[in-house]
């Protein structure tokens, strides 16, 4: 499930990330300096303040309250289930958890040095885990916003990590799967269903359902939870209201609510669609790591699990069933579902909160198409990515077949968005949930030299640009399990019980 403002989140988490911050920080690349005016007052801006939060277990209802200055912020998460599930301890912890990390997309609104845990006590893990999360998943907004938060400090009361007793109720075998409609998450489904019975999650604002997600978990035929969350409207204003803005780790916000929706439902594990790659940086600044996919990597979910061993028990199993595969791996198991193909879609925009103008069908117009497109090609016919993307395969384009890279300098060029991807330009990896280089590179060689792309004559020339460039991972490099992994034997996919 990308990083993407998908399910869960709202575009204008993403719109307004300061143009004079990214002028900085693009004229001044690689430096965290001087920021904007209202960045420049944070050392005299009040602690951001968790003010608390409430369960109404006849509502289903979770209440999330926080506060920075004259501001105040109401985040609301419903779960559906009985009554009775909300005063079980694994419930009341996942639902401290949720309350700890949906408090990011407020701390963002002016980025304070200090976030004071009002009465919420936490582990040590715990506020260790808490720091890295802001501090690492609010790295591309710092860095798009000119702003320095390796001062940050969290203060507020300690508690002992001290494990609940009893284990959840249900036995092994009842995962749950977040669910965003995109070619991951179809992939994870389809392999654990394979292993145990699971049930997708989906959420979405309270009323509303994204076509995007319904029109493949349909396909699944697989039993829904679902959960809706209502973040605070404030949000949607922020340039109203001259609040930063920018990319929150929402993935870990999701998982925090899919931990939550398993613990109601008796479930024994949340199984994330997060690929090797997510844990690759989009860029380095003075040697930090800038995630775009922060909370899909590998150190957020070890960290996460920590977390959950200590608030839910040893037995509750949070892990991604996509960890030691590329993209490349992935892309080939679903050019094999071929029953998703008409329906699946990894688009942002599909996710717009005003529904008047969520997209409905591929444009093929920036990263996000150009990636899936590439790495589908090797595995899919030409012509059916051509009716996948219904004549507006990336690939396909040729406005600017021919032209070398010095040339161009257009960013509405698709070549030059496949050129970042590919690593052959500049400018780095879009902020977006995208593959990395090698998979990308090992991608347009595998595509290029199938025999209905002969004629494919944007991709040749990309293909061509390759020559002579080191090549980071093979194809079948890419097509083994690559590096750790937390997947249960019980889950794990034939390729890695052999
Ligand atoms: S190119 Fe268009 S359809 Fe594809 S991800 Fe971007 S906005 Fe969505």
């Amino acid at each position: 499930m990308s990083e993407r403002t998908g399910p869960g989140a709202d575009w204008s988490e993403e719109r307004g990330a300061s143009d004079e911050g990214r002028r900085r920080s693009e004229g001044g690349m690689r430096r965290w300096a001087g920021p904007r005016e209202r960045a420049e007052d944070t050392v005299s801006t009040p602690p951001f303040r968790y003010e608390g939060y409430h369960i109404d277990p006849g509502r289903g209802l979770l209440t999330c309250r926080y506060s920075v200055g004259e501001y105040r912020f109401t985040e609301q998460v419903t779960v559906p289930a009985e009554p009775g599930g909300w005063d079980r301890e694994e419930v009341r912890q996942a639902a401290r958890l949720v309350f700890l990390l949906a408090g990011v997309s407020y701390y963002k609104t002016a980025a304070p040095p200090v976030i004071d845990l009002g009465d919420t006590a936490v582990t040590d893990t715990e506020r260790e885990f808490l720091r890295s999360f802001y501090l690492d998943g609010l790295a591309e907004f710092g860095y798009r916003n000119g702003l320095d938060l390796s001062g940050l400090r969290i203060e507020g009361p300690s508690r002992s990590g001290s494990a609940p007793g009893a284990a959840p109720p249900a036995g092994p075998g009842r995962p749950l799967v977040p669910f965003g409609g995109g070619i991951d998450s179809i992939v994870t489904a389809e392999m654990i269903r394979e292993r145990a019975g699971p049930a997708l999650f989906i959420v979405s604002r309270p009323g509303d359902r994204f076509d995007a997600i319904e029109r493949p978990a349909a396909v699944t035929g697989l039993p829904i939870l679902r959960a809706e969350r209502e973040i605070d409207p404030q949000l949607l204003r922020s340039r109203d209201l001259g609040f930063l803005n920018g990319h929150v780790p929402v993935t870990g916000i999701i998982s925090a609510i899919a931990v939550l929706a398993a613990a109601l439902d008796g479930r024994d594990a949340v199984v994330m669609s997060n690929e090797w790659s997510a844990s690759i940086p989009t860029l380095e600044v003075n040697g930090s790591p800038v995630n775009h996919q922060y909370s899909k990597s590998g150190t957020f979910e070890a960290a996460f699990r920590g977390v959950l061993a200590g608030s839910l028990g040893p037995d509750f199993a949070y892990f991604s069933a996509l960890r030691p595969f590329s993209e490349l791996w992935v892309a080939r198991r679903f050019a094999a579902l071929t029953q998703y193909h008409d329906t699946f879609r990894s688009c942002n925009r599909a996710f717009h909160i005003d529904t008047s103008r969520r997209l409905d069908h591929w444009c093929g117009r920036c990263d996000k198409c150009c990636f899936i497109d590439l790495i589908l090609a090797p595995f899919l016919a030409a012509a059916d990515l051509e009716r996948i993307f219904g004549g507006h395969e990336p690939l396909a384009d040729s406005d600017m077949t021919g032209a070398s890279p010095a040339s161009t300098g257009d960013d509405g060029s698709l070549a030059d968005k496949f050129r970042s991807l590919l690593g052959t330009t500049p400018t780095s990896k879009p902020f977006e949930c995208v593959g990395e280089v090698g998979e990308c590179r090992a991608a347009a060689l595998l595509a290029a030299q199938r025999p209905d792309r002969a004629g494919t004559k944007l991709l040749q020339v990309l293909a061509a640009e390759l020559d002579g460039l080191p090549q980071l991972s093979t194809p079948a490099e890419l097509l083994r399990p690559l590096g750790r992994h937390f997947i249960p034997d019980i889950y794990a996919p034939d390729d890695l019980l052999v």
